[in-house]
């Protein structure tokens, strides 16, 4: 679109959509943004697209929608350890529907102020409904968390809980449900598929201590499965110690741990931090943790299941493991 209403209406909900930042000396309005980059830095930079049918349900809630077309490439910046300055959006709209735009670029604003992040351009297309979102941030040169730095010996933590986002896709797709979930716990699962929280702090925090961070955004199994082939080593995870929400809880520990290790979208961190940084790292972090394995010389992943049993578990998910439920 390069309309007269395609300028009004970025006007009206972009430009001033995020706090003004000291490092901007020029955003929306001309040909390129002029951006003041620190010294001693790298930038960490990442693109997501989200598309209508594939990325999130056609019903979905437009703010929803606006906190996770940031929040994801958020995600990004924390498993590098990269603090968010700047970031650009293009968007592909149907038509310019004021109602919608409106509640979508609340939802982005508002994620965007809580981690001091500024719209600083993008681009706008008429077409089927899709976001691109893509994030600046800055790291200290050399200190960047990289998926290839886990070694032996490493002690694997993951944040929050995991299996949650999964199980809420496949209760919106009607293709599975458990009686023990009550109306308020499936509205817990839901929001945390729509609205997810990146761990920006957290990721800053492992700086001092972690060797290795990914975010988990396709399933434990294959995230850190990134890790392990970065870094080529194994490890050992124990599914009894995988966090699981309250809500999680009330379903067969087997399905809750299944939705943890092979289904995505729940943006919590997977690290690993060496045993001598463990004590220290444990006492000063104020995130919800858990640590789950450690890292070995021998190639592939493996879970030691409720009962005590070791399996193999591969990269696409996870063969099969025993439990008792
Ligand atoms: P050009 O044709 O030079 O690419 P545009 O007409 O696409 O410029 O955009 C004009 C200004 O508005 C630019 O500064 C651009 O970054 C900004 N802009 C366009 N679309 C968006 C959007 N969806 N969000 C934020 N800024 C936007
Ligand atoms: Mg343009």
């Amino acid at each position: 679109m390069s309309t007269q209403s395609e300028f009004s209406l970025i006007e009206h909900f972009f430009t001033d959509l995020t706090d003004a930042r000291d490092d901007v000396i020029l955003g929306i309005g001309d040909d390129c943004a002029l951006l003041q980059c620190p010294s001693d830095h790298v930038m960490a930079v990442s693109i997501d697209t989200l598309v209508e049918g594939i990325h999130f349900f056609k019903d979905v809630d437009p703010e929803s929608l606006g906190h996770k077309s940031l929040a994801v490439g958020l995600s990004d910046l924390a498993a590098m350890g990269a603090k968010p300055t700047w970031f650009t959006l293009a968007l592909t709209l149907p038509d310019s529907n004021e109602t919608w735009l409106k509640a979508f670029s609340k939802g982005l604003a508002s994620l965007a102020k809580q981690h001091g992040i500024q719209l600083v351009g993008g681009d706008t297309t008429k077409g089927p409904l899709a976001i691109s979102i893509q994030v600046h941030g800055f790291v200290k040169t050399d200190q960047a968390l990289h998926r290839s730095g886990a070694q032996v010996g490493d002690l694997i933590y993951v944040s929050g809980s995991l299996g949650d986002a999964g199980s809420a896709l496949q209760l919106k797709l009607q293709q599975w449900s458990d009686d023990a979930l009550t109306s308020q716990d499936c509205n817990y699962l839901i929001q945390r598929l729509e609205k997810p929280t990146p761990r920006v702090e957290l990721g800053q925090v492992l700086l001092k201590f972690a060797t290795s961070a990914i975010d988990i955004s396709d399933g434990l199994s294959s995230d850190l499965g990134h890790i392990l082939k970065k870094s080529k080593v194994g490890a050992t995870i124990d599914l009894t110690k995988i966090p699981l929400s309250s809500s999680l809880q009330k379903i067969s520990k087997a399905e809750a741990v299944e939705f943890a290790l092979s289904s995505g979208d729940d943006y919590e961190l997977c690290f690993t931090i060496p045993v001598d940084k463990h004590e220290e790292f444990e006492s000063l972090v104020d995130f919800e943790y858990s640590r789950i394995g450690m890292i070995e010389a021998d190639l592939g992943l493996m879970a030691i299941g409720v009962d005590g049993q070791e399996c193999m578990i591969s990269g696409a998910g996870y063969d099969h493991f025993s439990t008792n439920s």
